[in-house]
């Protein structure tokens, strides 16, 4: 086949980019892949009674599923079938499953790209005209406001760790530290991680009381007694001592004004050589890359997304020097800082 550059192929894939991702949100909402799952194909039919659907709406999106990979179609016995992809990232008791985050993606993130022009008109978020719900503290008022949001946004959360905890664990070598605390740590998914990786190492988890209340529902088998659960707000109350502090997916969530504030406390409470561990998708230099990190700033409330650059400037503010860097080609990516000796740059 030769390339066409008369069709504007890429540009209609961006057109349709939308219902591709509304086909995979429906089927995962509906289930479809757990219910294929637990067989070896079911027919059109079989899955229409089963997800409680029409037989002409189930056989839209399974075709439609198909064509994007998501599901295969077995001709011989008229039967539809996860493909392998399916089974190990859309399974929702997958050990590797989105399907926590793809579901917060339905029903968070979609209404307010409805709402994209507004949030670009008004430079802010658009949780109040899509949830009509005030938002001054976008995890206490919106996330955290009912115990269903409250544990979708969780097992979003989660979800991503398991695919990506691994890979942050074993960035450094962080063989020195003994204690660790993971700052707004979530369900404890990279607490178990970086338990799993480093022998001997204890890790606190740090997190709102509305979230560390709910910790025994993601409570992980292994190494459980090596992780403890410790409740607060991390603008306002003593954060636990530890030598090496993880913010994983928390510095992008606020302004540099609120950076500050919260990497002073951690400047407190660490002493010369305590590490730092920064998780965060890392934009180039010249803020082009990766799609996905520009993306997820479009819906943001008052975050923004940050280069490694920008984040070795606003933690050496702290004095914090930037001992390493590891693009890991996974969704995150990872920043080791370590706590100089001197307090004269602190701010
Ligand atoms: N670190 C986890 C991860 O990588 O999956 C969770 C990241 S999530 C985007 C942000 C976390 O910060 C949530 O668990 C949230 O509850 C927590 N958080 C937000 N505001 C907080 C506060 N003021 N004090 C403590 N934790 C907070």
């Amino acid at each position: 086949t030769c390339d066409r550059q008369d069709v504007p192929h890429s540009i209609m894939n961006l057109i349709d980019g939308f219902k591709a991702s509304k086909t995979l949100f429906t089927a995962a909402k509906l289930k479809v892949f757990d219910l294929l799952n637990s067989s070896n194909g079911l027919t059109l039919e079989e899955v229409a009674s089963q997800i409680n659907a029409s037989v002409f709406g189930t056989e839209r999106l399974l075709d439609a599923a198909v064509s994007l990979g998501l599901l295969e179609k077995v001709k011989q016995q008229d039967v539809y079938r996860n493909t392998e992809e399916a089974r190990r990232f859309l399974v929702s008791d997958s050990p590797l499953s989105l399907h926590g985050y793809i579901l917060h993606c339905n029903d968070m993130v979609w209404p307010l790209f409805s709402h994209l022009e507004s949030a670009v008109r008004e430079g802010t978020s658009q949780h109040e005209r899509a949830f009509g719900k005030m938002n001054k503290d976008m995890f206490q008022d919106v996330y955290y406001s009912q115990d269903d949001i409250k544990m979708r946004f969780m097992k979003a959360m989660h979800s991503i760790v398991k695919v990506t905890g691994k890979d942050v664990a074993m960035a450094f070598d962080l063989s020195s530290f003994k204690t660790a605390c993971d700052i707004g740590g979530c369900t404890g998914a990279m607490a178990y991680e970086l338990t799993e990786v480093h022998p001997g190492l204890l890790v606190t988890v740090f997190d709102l009381p509305r979230v560390i209340e709910m910790r025994r529902h993601f409570q992980s088998r292994a190494h459980t007694d090596r992780v403890t659960f410790v409740a607060g707000d991390f603008f306002k109350d003593d954060l636990p001592q530890a030598d090496l502090y993880i913010l994983a997916r928390i510095l992008h969530d606020w302004s540099d004004e609120k950076v500050h504030v919260l990497l002073n406390k951690v400047s407190q409470v660490c002493t010369p050589g305590c590490g730092l561990l920064v998780s965060e998708i890392l934009l180039d230099e010249e803020r082009r890359r990766p799609s996905r990190a520009l993306f997820q700033a479009l819906s943001m409330t008052e975050g923004k997304q940050r280069s490694a650059g920008e984040y070795s400037d606003l933690l050496e503010k702290h004095g914090f020097a930037t001992q390493d860097i590891k693009y890991t080609n996974n969704l995150l990516d990872a920043m080791l800082f370590i706590k100089e000796d001197s307090n004269d740059k602190r701010t």
